[in-house]
C-alpha cells in the first residue's frame, strides 16, 4: 500500500482508533487518503487535515432493531443500518444492502465512497448507505415482504425526499423497493415519489434505472479505450457476479460489439468462449431467481461451470469485477497482468484489494475504481428524483443519452484531474481528489458543520 502524507498519517490513525475493528471503512479511508498528499501540499486550506477528519466522521448513524415473522410463525431478528454520512452537496443519497455480510463497517465504507461518487455524477448528492444482515436467499416473497415492511417502519422516521434517498444495492432490487415504498406511503400517508429510487416503472421508477450502473460501467471503460484510439470491437471480457451490475455490464459489453466469455456467483463460474447467453442468464437470475449452475445445467456442453479456483484466471482484455467488495486479490490481479488484460473497471464497490491495484498499476493494466466506473446507478437514481420533483417521465433513449453524457464527465474529470496534479491516466488519484475537492470546498463554505 502507498504510504500516507505526513499530514494525513494522524487522520488515518484517529480513523482507526474511532472505528475499531472496522476493516472495509479503514480499507475505503485510506484509499482516498492516499490519493490526497498532492493536495494538501499545494492548497493550504486543507493543510492541517482538519475539514478531511470531519470528512471521515459521519453525520449520522443510525442502528436499529429489525423483528420479523418468517413463514413457520417463527420470531426473527435482525439489525438495520443507516449510515447519513455527508449532506454537503444534497440529501443522503445511496442504496440499502441486505445480505449477511453486512455490520457498521461495511455500511460506513460503502457510505464514505458514496460520498466521493455522488459528487463525481455532478448531480446534487450527498452520500449515504445502509441495509442489513438480513439474507434473501431462500426467503419467500411473503417473508421478505414482512422483513422490508419492519425495517421501513423504522427507517421512515429518517428519510425523505430532501433529507435521505435510500435506493438498492446487493439483495435489494425492484421487489424490495416495492414493499419498502409500501409500507413508507401507508405510515406516513404521503405519496412520496422521491424518498426512494429504483422504483417500478409504473409508480415513479425511471427508464435505464435498471441498466445504469453496468451500462454506466461499461461507458466509462468505452471511454478509457477511445482516450488510448481503441474500442470493444472484437474484444474478450470477463465479469464476475450475475446479478443487477453485472447482467447489464454483459448487456452493453455486448452492443458495443465486445464478448464476455464469463460471469460467476458465490458459488462458482462458468466460462463460455461463444459468449455468456443474456437471455438465458436474465431469465435464471432476474426470474427464476436460481443460481448459475442452473445456468450452466441449461447450457450443456457448451459452457463449462467450475465451483473451484477464480474466475480471473480466464484470459480476457478487459476485466469487469461486479460481484462484491475485496473479491479481486494479488493474485488474480497478477494472472489477470501476465494474460494480457488491458483494463479493470470495477462495477462493484471496492471489489480490488489494494495489494492488487499495486500489482495492475505495476502491470500498467489501466484501472477504473468504482466511485468513477459504476457511478452511473446513482446518477440515474438522481435523474429518477428530477423526475419524480417535476412529475415527468422519460423515454428510455432520453434517460440513456443522459447517462452516457455523465459517464463522459465523470471519465474526462478523473483525467483532467489526475493531469492537473500531474499523474496522467491515473483514474485513482482524478477520481479522489476530484471528489474530494468539491465536498471539502463545499464545507468549507458551508462553516463548521
Ligand atoms: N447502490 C448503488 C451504488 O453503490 C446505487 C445507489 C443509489 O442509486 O442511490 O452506488
Amino acid at each position: 500500500m502507498p504510504v500516507l502524507d505526513q499530514q494525513l498519517i494522524p487522520v488515518f490513525d484517529e480513523v482507526v482508533t474511532r472505528n475499531p475493528g472496522e476493516n472495509e471503512f479503514h480499507q475505503a479511508v485510506h484509499e482516498v487518503l492516499e490519493s490526497l498528499g498532492p493536495v494538501v501540499a499545494k492548497h493550504p486550506e486543507y493543510a492541517d487535515g482538519e475539514v478531511i477528519r470531519r470528512l471521515c466522521e459521519p453525520e449520522r448513524q443510525i442502528i436499529f432493531r429489525v423483528p420479523w415473522v418468517d413463514d413457520a410463525g417463527k420470531v426473527r431478528l435482525n439489525r438495520g443500518f443507516r449510515v447519513e454520512f455527508n449532506s454537503a452537496l444534497g440529501p443522503y443519497k445511496g442504496g440499502l444492502r441486505f445480505h449477511p455480510s453486512v455490520y457498521l463497517g461495511i455500511v460506513k465504507f460503502l457510505g464514505f465512497e458514496q460520498i466521493f461518487k455522488n459528487a463525481l455524477t455532478g448531480l446534487s448528492i450527498g452520500g449515504g448507505k445502509g441495509g442489513s444482515d438480513f439474507d434473501p436467499k431462500g426467503r419467500s416473497d411473503a417473508e421478505v415482504m414482512r422483513f422490508c415492511q419492519s425495517f421501513m417502519t423504522e427507517l421512515y422516521r429518517h428519510i425523505g425526499e430532501y433529507t435521505d434517498v435510500p435506493a438498492g444495492d446487493i439483495g435489494v432490487g425492484g421487489r424490495e423497493i416495492g414493499y419498502l415504498f409500501g409500507q413508507y406511503k401507508r405510515i406516513t400517508n404521503r405519496y412520496e415519489s422521491g424518498v426512494l429510487t429504483g422504483k417500478g416503472l409504473d409508480w415513479g421508477g425511471s427508464q435505464v434505472r435498471t441498466e445504469a450502473t453496468g451500462y454506466g460501467t461499461v461507458y466509462f471503460v468505452n471511454d478509457m479505450l477511445t482516450a488510448v484510439g481503441d474500442s470493444f470491437d472484437g474484444k474478450t471480457a470477463v465479469v464476475s457476479g450475475s446479478g443487477n451490475v453485472a447482467i447489464y455490464a454483459i448487456e452493453k459489453v455486448h452492443q458495443l460489439g465486445g464478448r464476455v466469455i464469463a460471469c460467476s456467483d458465490s458459488n462458482g463460474y462458468v466460462v463460455e468462449e461463444n459468449g455468456i447467453d443474456l437471455d438465458l442468464l436474465k431469465e435464471v437470475k432476474e426470474v427464476r431467481r436460481g443460481r448459475l449452475v442452473d445456468y450452466a445445467q441449461a447450457r450443456g456442453s457448451g459452457a463449462h461451470y467450475s465451483a473451484t479456483g477464480s474466475i480471473w484466471s480466464v484470459p480476457c482484455q478487459i476485466a469487469l469485477p461486479c460481484a462484491t467488495q475485496n473479491e479481486l486479490d494479488e493474485a488474480d490481479a497478477a494472472a489477470l497482468a501476465s494474460n494480457g488484460c488491458l483494463v479493470v473497471a470495477e462495477g462493484a464497490n471496492m471489489p480490488t484489494t489494494p495489494e492488487a491495484i499495486d500489482v495492475l498499476r505495476a502491470a500498467n493494466v489501466r484501472f477504473a475504481p468504482g466511485k468513477a466506473a459504476n457511478a452511473g446507478g446513482v446518477a440515474t437514481s438522481a435523474l429518477e428524483m428530477q423526475q419524480n420533483a417535476s412529475r415527468d417521465s422519460w423515454s428510455f433513449e432520453h434517460a440513456e443519452e443522459r447517462l452516457e453524457k455523465i459517464m463522459r464527465a465523470i471519465h474526462d474529470r478523473c483525467l483532467e484531474t489526475a493531469d492537473e496534479y500531474g499523474a496522467t491516466g491515473d483514474y485513482v488519484l482524478g477520481a479522489n481528489i476530484s471528489g474530494f475537492t468539491q465536498v471539502a470546498d463545499t464545507m468549507l463554505a458551508l462553516g463548521i458543520i
